[in-house]
């Protein structure tokens, strides 16, 4: 792509580093932003910034969070011994919008990826390992989507929990294999964390 600006040339570069995005898209996005009023490049420059300087993560279950301590681990009314395992926020908020759970999560921050080059240390699997010892949880609902990887991270932690004594769950694979989470409609999603099986029920079908 030839571009008779070195402006335009590099803000192209950036915006098409974003996945899903090619340099064709990239070059739309920015006409378009340079079509609209200045105020609104700033305002999303200001909202990008903003939020990579001051987001945290929640101490507790590792989601994004504004604060320390999440809206929902905070939450005294959440049932406190239950954890549903998820990859990561979008999972959260998938499950919040069935209004079908009412215990806590804990946010891996990915999958087991070999391909990818990540391993189990790259997740936050032993702070759940640590509360499933910790004698005050009595369920873990593994929720990751059923893809292989999926699979491979809820039998790894699985295997890390022999001999504690908890209870281990996974939601029903009522959604197709390779769907991941986030697309499963609410209904579905709400009905698949009711009629959840325990693990152990899945790993021998
Ligand atoms: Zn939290």
């Amino acid at each position: 792509m030839e571009f008779s600006s070195r402006l335009l040339e590099a803000a192209v570069y950036e915006m098409s580093q974003l996945p899903g995005i090619g340099k064709r898209t990239a070059l739309r996005l920015v006409l378009h932003l340079l079509r609209q009023p200045t105020s609104q490049t700033q305002h999303l420059v200001e909202a990008l910034s903003t939020l990579r300087q001051d987001i945290k993560f929640c101490t507790k279950c590792h989601s994004i969070s504004d604060v320390e301590i999440c809206h929902i681990c905070s939450n005294p009314s959440r049932v406190q011994d239950v954890i549903c395992v998820v990859e990561d926020i979008r999972d959260v908020m998938a499950i919040e919008s069935t209004s079908q759970y009412r215990g806590l999560y804990h946010v891996l921050g990915g999958k087991i990826s070999p391909m990818d080059g990540i391993g189990p240390q790259d997740l936050h699997i032993t702070s759940l390992i640590e509360k499933a010892k910790s004698g005050q949880i009595n369920e873990l609902i593994f929720a990751l989507s059923a893809t292989m990887e999926g699979d491979t991270t809820n039998f790894y932690i699985y295997k890390q929990l022999n001999g504690v004594q908890i209870k281990t769950s996974t939601i029903a694979r009522g959604i197709g294999v390779n769907d991941e989470l986030e697309y499963a409609d609410e209904v579905t999603l709400g009905r698949s964390i009711i009629n959840r099986i325990p693990f152990e029920n899945a790993i021998k079908g």
